[in-house]
């Protein structure tokens, strides 16, 4: 007659560890969101800055043309001063060294034109340029945004089952003893592994090693706690199925 009480404490416990490993796992994916999130804005990121570059060009070009202005004033000013004293200059000699002065600013003039000129197309270039990187990173905005969504609602459903299991588990782990739920615990705690495990079809369902007869017999009497001879689990049989003489066999093993 198999002991119930250890049988039942078995069973107990594999269901709980079922349990733990459950909640590990979605504690494991909770801990991996912020990782996600964190991917998600340093690839934005690079948008923005790449938008920032153009932005700082055209911010230099402007200035560029905004001194190259204020330079082609000043040389008109001084083009104009020499042409009004040209007109009042007594001898030839002075006459031609203002002449000289005038060509050199007008030559001048052409040049800073040019730069000018220069600088207006690339600023027509760079907000051509900017239109539509702004508008790709609008886009990448919007995409970013649906993946934050996501993420955050992942995190909520995963908080919201690792609830549910942890109300599961509470339910019953009160009725382990509390020996054998102190050597789980800390099994658990040090390995991430439980101290059961389920056997499958006369195996061990952690380490999959075929269990002698004499083993799988001492096992079912439950008169005391029978290892595998392998991983040094406990070894679980589970009662057979009172509607069923056929038992399913679970497939699910024992978490490793
Ligand atoms: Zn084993």
């Amino acid at each position: 007659m198999p002991n119930m009480d250890l049988q039942e404490q078995l069973r107990l416990l594999y269901e709980l560890q079922q349990i733990d490993a459950e909640i590990l796992t979605l504690n494991n994916k909770l801990k991996s969101v912020p990782l996600k999130i964190k991917r998600a804005e340093e690839q934005l990121q690079v948008h923005q800055q790449k938008l920032q570059a153009k932005q700082s060009q055209l911010a230099d070009t402007e200035k560029v043309q905004r001194s190259k202005t204020a330079e082609l004033e000043m040389e008109g000013e001084q083009r104009i001063k020499y042409e009004t004293q040209l007109r009042e200059v007594k001898s030839n000699k002075e006459y031609q060294a203002l002449d000289k002065e005038i060509s050199f600013i007008q030559e001048k003039e052409v040049e800073i034109e040019d730069e000018i000129l220069s600088a207006m197309l690339q600023i027509d270039q760079l907000n051509e340029e900017l239109t539509q990187q702004q508008t790709e990173l609008d886009a990448e905005k919007e995409k970013h945004n649906v993946q934050i969504a996501g993420y955050e609602q992942e995190t909520k459903d995963l908080k919201a089952e690792i609830v549910t299991w942890s109300g599961k588990r509470k339910g019953f782990s009160h009725q382990i003893d509390s020996g054998l739920m102190e050597q789980y615990q800390a099994q658990f705690k040090r390995y991430r592994k439980g101290l059961v495990a389920l056997v499958v079809e006369n195996a061990c369902g952690n380490c999959h090693l075929t269990i002698p007869p004499q083993t799988l017999q001492e096992a079912r009497r439950y008169g005391q706690f029978i290892r595998c001879g392998s991983c040094r689990l406990i070894l679980y049989i589970p009662p057979p199925s009172p509607d069923d003489a056929s038992v399913e066999v679970p497939t699910s093993g024992s978490q490793s």
